[in-house]
């Protein structure tokens, strides 16, 4: 029966960055508990990916799981048009909370795109409503924002194929790369190509918009705070929205709660999505300030005009809300800290294998930059043979584990990361 089930998965389903024909095979997951997956052949493998940066807590935690429960009892949703409800105004006074200062509005969204979609329309509503024409957005060079049109506009023209939706996608301008990681010393030639272009651009610049300090899908690159602070002094100076799109970094990740506090700066806009709902549903929420939502709500549209139909979702709200509770409770940022360690202990010595090209770890996130492609579909077979799930991409083996993984699960995925360096799972012409 799986295998037929699994046979008409590949046949008719589309998975994530997949052809339908070409597709690996996928393994079928019955169900989750904690830091494994259990597969339909019966075997447990711990998961290192946390669903994309999502399943803070793990699978099938009691806390979320009854209070999805205890909301379902009540109403599972309502539109959000002209009626509210208890779980949308508690989460979104949670997140004023736990937020900068200067926010001040809340908009709930769909998923981490659509938030970036809002961002973008907040900030366009914006001038519009001042009756200034800016239209163009800056970013810099292997971002990522999501896969809707104006989210590829923003995001790294080559990793998201620009090229395929030519005239199609406004065009947008890009700043070099920051090649100063984390941890290197700081020098400001690094923010010269950023420095030069808002220089140029600034008349037509409607906002600046980017990942604070970790580039995630883009290239996962962990970049100098002081690149984020800079960016923040030239927004300020020519008077430029800054959209920061913590969808990724948000909740703990990087080892801060949101990880421009390693830059002590806020956005104008905040975009937050994957970990809110400690991936039990999809919900995002983009903040603004005050200034920012009365600009627009006074100009002649005076609304924002955007309403997704599941806007406000009362079960994903209900469960962001006890995230929210959880984090504030258990000591993640320890929790966090020690995956870190453990990381740096174990991976940081693969830097000398002749197959990687840098190692780098922050927060719950540890990354091995090889310097070959990766044979994704084999690879993906090894590490499900070891009992381990990763998912790697380009010439990126990462991990973004739970923050509540035990110590042997963690090394048993570093384990295996450092074996998979020795598999033939590489593409040994294509040297990066
Ligand atoms: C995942 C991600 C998005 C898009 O979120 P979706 O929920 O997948 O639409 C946007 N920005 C960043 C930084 C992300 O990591």
């Amino acid at each position: 029966m799986n295998k037929i089930d699994l046979l008409f998965d590949k046949k008719h389903i589309w998975h994530p960055y997949e052809s339908i024909t070409g597709q690996s095979n996928c393994f079928l997951v019955t169900s989750a508990k904690g830091v494994f997956l259990k597969l339909s052949n019966g075997k447990k493998i711990i998961d290192g990916m946390s669903s994309w940066w999502s399943a803070i807590h793990g699978y099938n935690n009691k806390r979320l799981n009854k209070a999805l429960k205890k909301q379902i009892k009540k109403m599972s949703h309502i539109m959000f048009g002209g009626i509210t409800h208890k779980p949308a105004i508690s989460l979104c006074r949670k997140l004023l909370q736990i937020t900068p200062k200067n926010l001040d509005c809340i908009f709930l969204a769909d998923s981490g795109s659509v938030a970036i979609e809002i961002a973008i329309k907040m900030t366009l509503q914006y001038w519009n409503s001042l009756n200034i024409n800016k239209k163009k957005f800056l970013t810099i060079k292997n971002g990522y924002h999501g896969d809707t049109f104006f989210a590829i506009s923003v995001s790294d023209p080559i990793n998201s194929y620009h090229k395929i939706y030519n005239n199609v996608i406004p065009k947008n301008i890009f700043a070099e790369a920051p090649s100063l990681s984390f941890y290197d010393v700081w020098n400001d030639i690094d923010f010269k190509s950023f420095e030069n272009l808002i220089y140029k651009n600034h008349k037509k610049l409607a906002g600046v918009i980017l990942e604070p300090i970790v580039q995630g899908a883009g290239g996962m690159k962990f970049y100098h705070p002081n690149y984020l602070k800079n960016v923040r002094k030239l927004c300020n100076l020519y008077n430029i929205p800054l959209i920061i799109d913590e969808i990724a970094t948000g909740f703990g990740r990087t080892g801060k709660f949101f990880a421009s506090e390693y830059s002590n700066i806020s956005g104008d806009i905040l975009c937050i999505g994957k970990s809110l709902t400690a991936g039990m549903l999809t919900l995002s929420a983009v903040l603004t300030t005050r200034h920012i939502a009365d600009v627009i709500s006074k100009s002649k549209t005076q609304c924002l005009m955007h309403g997704p139909t599941y806007m406000g979702n009362p079960l994903a709200c209900a469960v962001a809300n006890e995230n929210i509770n959880i984090l504030k409770e258990n000591k993640w940022k320890k929790k966090v800290k020690n995956i870190e360690l453990e990381l740096k202990k174990n991976l940081e010595n693969l830097s000398n294998h002749p197959k990687v090209f840098n190692v780098r770890i922050l927060g719950a996130i540890g990354v091995v930059e090889c310097l070959y492609l990766i044979k994704i579909k084999n690879m993906q077979d090894f590490f499900i043979k070891n009992n381990v799930w990763l998912k790697p991409f380009r010439n990126l083996i990462y991990t973004t584990p739970a923050y509540i993984i035990d110590k042997d699960s963690l090394q048993k995925i570093t384990q295996i990361i450092a074996l998979s360096l020795d598999t033939d799972n590489f593409i040994y012409h294509s040297k990066i």
